[in-house]
């Protein structure tokens, strides 16, 4: 039969690793398999278009919280125009949430694990009496590897996803994974193998996909080992559990290469009581231990989240996580929003304690016993802001200071009067506007010694990633444009003679950094007064600090 396993990935950078284990699992029948990954932005019409163009016998719909209401809309259509083809639909979404079910009405619904039931589908030509089959659990290491070559195409610089465990030892009352009876881990050696097979579709990012890689310790360590070996650029991502880091682990992953691994890091919240009622076991003071030992003795990028609207967590709870977690100086703080998810422990007793959400997906908290929805609002306008201005990573060098002598989120707040538009919204900005709206903020109410400092701080910052030598008007950068325009040949050579065998830095193409703060020069450019950021050609610009001779 004809089989067009389905995904809608929320990017065009993201696959579907469910339709490859599916298809994998198949491939000795005499279907004819074909996997069709659709991304959220394309309009129904143009997925309906391609569905009837392909006029599979056998639909499979992969069903996630975040493409619902995709399916929702899109399956009745595929339905009206091919009225015999058989929909199967599966995934977390679907397999708990009746109202979903009952929107996409599949031919056959697969409820939890769909690879053995899948398989036993194929093996009697999907023809089944049963409108609901439960799925029984298939072991990981009987699955076999998902990805073949003929892929390579297909996932060549997008985000490929890979599963080396399954389930999660903890139980998270707002989780689905809470509900996982098993944990299983492939054998140490078959990941190796996949790693390698992995590489050689080349893609963007290998993203692990395990709830909590490191709840075996040993066995993380001696993927992490091989991780770290492997000749590659490729970028391997986890998520780990902050608390199960150990020095074992912090003496191994500095050895990782810059860029070889990132960390997804869930800390939620840092107060013990709200932890306790969501069921979930960290101790604050340990992870930020082990925060600052990864920051400061790792290259890792450390990508954390904290939830708002958790158990007993009005404004303050939620200011104290975010200016604890901020001031470990993370790469990235997402700031997520409760979502009550059918199946999960918390959703039995959402209404009792008071939550008000949304009844479309995600399915995200409108109002909780503590939080009016005008406050969970701001906080998203707070998150949209995070993401702007300290995600991006423009202004880390800012940032650095300016969090020590201000609460991370008073610095937000203050950011964000600045930054709401006349309708009380925020709205995309481009790279420099940002720049504009920062040193706007750095020149209000603060002292000249700190003002100095932190516009110091942002000048760096723009040269690190400028693409010219050029400063914007607010920048004031005429001191260091005019110390370039008089020193352009002497430093060219001076930097041939000390760098010239660096192919990665182009002598010829620098800023000039001036440092007016003393305080600032002592910190970034050993007391000295100027510095040139040359550009280099794989990463962001390289300081390289000017001796007095200039
Ligand atoms: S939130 Fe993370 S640690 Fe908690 S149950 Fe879910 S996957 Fe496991």
């Amino acid at each position: 039969m004809k089989v067009l396993l389905t995904g809608v990935n929320a990017s065009w950078t993201h696959s579907n690793l469910a339709l490859y284990y599916l298809r994998t699992l198949i491939t000795d029948l005499s279907h004819e398999v074909h996997i069709l990954e659709l991304t959220l932005k394309q309009p129904v019409s143009e997925a309906l278009e391609i569905i009837y163009q392909a006029k599979p016998e056998v639909l499979c719909a992969s069903v996630y919280i975040w493409n619902a209401e995709y399916w929702k809309q899109l399956i009745p259509e595929v339905r009206k125009l091919i009225p015999k083809v058989v929909i199967i639909a599966g995934g977390p979404e679907i397999s708990f949430n009746q109202k979903s079910r009952d929107a996409v009405k599949p031919n056959i619904l697969i409820e939890g694990c769909g690879e053995a039931a899948f398989r036993a589908l194929a093996e009697r030509n999907f023809a089944c009496s049963e409108k609901v089959i439960t799925g029984e659990r298939m072991p990981l290491e009987q699955i076999p590897f998902p990805y073949t070559e003929s892929d390579k195409a297909r996932l060549h610089g997008k985000m490929i996803y890979y599963e080396a465990s399954r389930g999660c030892a903890c139980r998270c009352s707002y989780c689905l994974s809470a509900r996982d009876e098993e944990c299983e881990q492939l054998p140490v050696e078959r990941v190796k193998t996949d790693l390698h097979k992995l590489i050689a579709l080349q893609p963007k990012v290998i993203k692990l996909v395990d709830r909590s890689f490191n709840q075996n310790r040993k066995w993380a360590r001696a993927i992490w080992q091989e991780v770290i070996k492997l000749e590659t650029d490729i970028p391997f991502h986890f998520e780990v559990h902050p608390d199960w880091l150990e020095e074992e682990d912090f003496q191994l992953l500095s050895q990782a290469p810059q860029g070889r691994i990132q960390f997804e890091i869930g800390i939620q919240s840092v107060h013990p009581q709200t932890l306790r009622m969501a069921n979930r076991k960290s101790d604050w003071n340990k992870v930020k231990m082990n925060l600052e030992a990864l920051r400061m003795r790792t290259a890792i990028p450390l990508h954390t989240d904290l939830i708002v609207g958790l158990p007993k967590e009005g404004n303050d709870e939620i200011r104290a996580s975010v200016d604890a977690v901020l001031q470990t100086y993370p790469h990235e703080l997402q700031l997520g929003f409760l979502k009550i998810l059918a199946g999960t422990p918390l959703a039995e007793k959402a209404s009792e304690l008071g939550y008000i959400w949304s009844e479309t997906a995600p399915y995200q908290v409108l109002q909780t016993s503590e939080l009016e929805f005008d406050e969970i609002r701001l906080w998203e306008k707070i998150a949209q802001l995070i993401n702007q201005y300290w995600n991006t990573g423009d202004f880390s060098t800012v940032w650095r200071k300016a969090i020590t002598w201000r609460e991370p989120v008073q610095c937000l707040f203050e950011l964000l009067e600045l930054n709401l538009g006349e309708d009380r919204q925020l709205h995309p900005l481009s790279r420099i506007k940002r720049f504009e709206q920062m040193a706007k903020w750095l020149r209000a109410n603060r002292s000249d010694f700190e003002q100095q400092y932190l516009l110091d701080a942002l000048n760096w910052d723009w040269c690190r990633k400028a693409e010219e030598a050029w400063y914007p008007d607010f920048l004031d950068g005429s001191v260091a444009l005019q110390f370039r325009k008089r020193h352009y040949k002497a430093i060219k050579e001076w930097l041939q003679n000390k760098y010239g065998q660096q192919s990665k830095l182009n002598c010829s193409r620098f800023i000039v950094f001036s440092a007016s703060s003393g305080e600032f020069s002592r910190d970034y450019l050993q007391g000295s007064s100027n510095a040139v950021f040359a550009s280099s050609r794989n990463s962001e610009n390289i300081p390289v600090i000017l001796p007095s001779i200039f």
